[in-house]
């Protein structure tokens, strides 16, 4: 085993923000794990499978393929052989990840290409179970919070950037349900491991986080 940090913690707590630039840091590579389960979603929305529906989900599991690639550094996902990255990062596909990411079906075939990515190579993997599932025995394990008005926020600001029209009251309820949803699943809920070390971010900057964990890393190499 190399080298292995697992970074959980809820939607729009930094995790692939932070994640990124450590591993670029350190010299580790990214495994986004968010990426995987909305490759698997993004296969079921373009096949018109009824997301609530988890026998129907389950069934098409075998049909989508995942699979990664590093290209200079940066993690490509394949969805049976196509480059699919430019679709992973919208609201829909992250609701729909959300919601059938708790079907073991679907979580199988993720998790072992996430431990045997973890074998190959030093790296920092960024999730919801990565601490208490994935790697459990991973040299560090950070869980990256902030409030659900500080995630929202940030996210509104993202949105609001790049002139996306924006109401931060939804944005704020959509975030507190993916939360709800990923830590009272029954299948690999999230959640804190016991030896995983609490970085707060709410108050603090992108460069304070990122500079507390590349600390971390270096402690724990
Ligand atoms: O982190 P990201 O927003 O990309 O994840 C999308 C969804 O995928 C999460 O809301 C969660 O339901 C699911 N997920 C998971 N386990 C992981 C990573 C993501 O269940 N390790």
């Amino acid at each position: 085993m190399g080298f292995n940090v697992a970074i959980d913690g809820p939607a729009g707590a930094g995790k692939s923000t932070i994640a990124k630039a450590v591993a670029k840091e350190l010299n580790l590579i990214y495994v986004d794990t968010g990426a995987m389960y909305r490759a698997v979603a993004l296969y079921m929305l373009r096949e018109g499978v009824n997301l609530t529906d988890r026998e129907a989900v389950a069934g098409k599991c075998p049909e989508a393929k995942v699979t990664i690639r590093y290209q200079d550094g940066i993690q490509v996902v394949f969805l049976n052989g196509e480059n699919v990255n430019a679709y992973l990062r919208t609201e829909e596909v992250g609701e729909a990840a959300s919601v059938i990411s708790p079907i073991p079906q679907v979580r199988k075939n993720m998790v072992a290409l996430q431990k045997s990515l973890a074998a190959e190579s030093d790296c920092i993997m960024d999730g919801r179970d990565i601490g208490t599932c994935v790697l459990p025995d991973a040299q560090l394990k950070i869980y990256l919070t902030a409030s659900s008005d500080v995630r929202a926020r940030r996210r509104y600001d993202e949105l609001a950037a790049k002139g996306e029209p924006c109401d931060f009251q939804k944005i704020k309820a959509d975030i507190e349900d993916r939360d709800y949803r990923d830590m009272h699943r029954e299948e690999s809920p999230l959640r804190q491991a016991e030896d995983a070390v609490t970085v707060d971010t709410s108050d603090m900057t992108v460069q304070e986080v990122q500079a507390a964990i590349i600390e971390l890393c270096r402690r724990a190499r």
